[in-house]
């Protein structure tokens, strides 16, 4: 009985992710507010936010920190070491629609940095334009994983101007897309 009693939250958990769905259709030509488009992005189980800065650091910048400020209708936070700005910035909605259609299309993936970090000095990332992405469908990024060179297709097609990964300096373990300036 003590045992069912102690099954029985986890089974109400469980239930309850399960109502946590990333299908769903995207076709909609409505403006779509990025605050929205996070609420539903922070809840899809399709997708692994990164608590901290890839360096390790906690600055309140990471990946999971800019996903929850946006679905918060706050601007999102940039780190303030290396080449990092600091301050804050919205994130683009183009950017994040993209990233929900992914979702959407049944990829699972890691997202280890958005506004946050210290990328290039004039990188998108400073801007809410850019993501990273350092494992797709359970495989790390790399030569070996088969699904990073599609995906980076797919964020072609959805209004990246930007696609770097595997082959692109600095890009061996991760992915970067980054949508342009407007
Ligand atoms: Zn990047």
């Amino acid at each position: 009985m003590k045992r069912f009693i102690l099954f029985l939250p986890l089974f109400a958990l469980a239930l309850g992710a399960g109502f946590v769905s990333c299908s769903g259709s995207s076709a909609s030509s409505r403006p779509v507010r990025a605050e929205s488009v996070a609420i539903w992005l922070k809840n899809c189980t399709n997708i692994t936010w990164l608590p901290r800065q890839v360096s390790g650091r906690y600055d309140g910048a990471s990946a999971r920190d800019n996903i929850n400020q946006t679905a918060a209708g706050h601007a999102a936070k940039r780190s303030s070491y290396g080449t990092a700005p600091g301050g804050y910035v919205r994130l683009d909605p183009r950017m994040l629609r993209a990233v929900k259609i992914l979702a959407e299309e049944g990829y699972s993936f890691n997202v280890t940095s958005i506004a946050g970090g210290s990328h290039s000095r004039t990188s998108r990332h400073y801007a809410g334009l850019a993501i990273d992405i350092n494992r797709i469908n359970g495989r790390h990024v790399g030569y070996g994983n088969p699904y990073w060179r599609k995906f980076l297709q797919r964020c072609r097609e959805l209004g990246a101007t930007e696609t770097l990964g595997p082959g692109d300096r600095g890009h061996s373990t991760h992915i970067h897309a980054a949508w342009p300036r407007t």
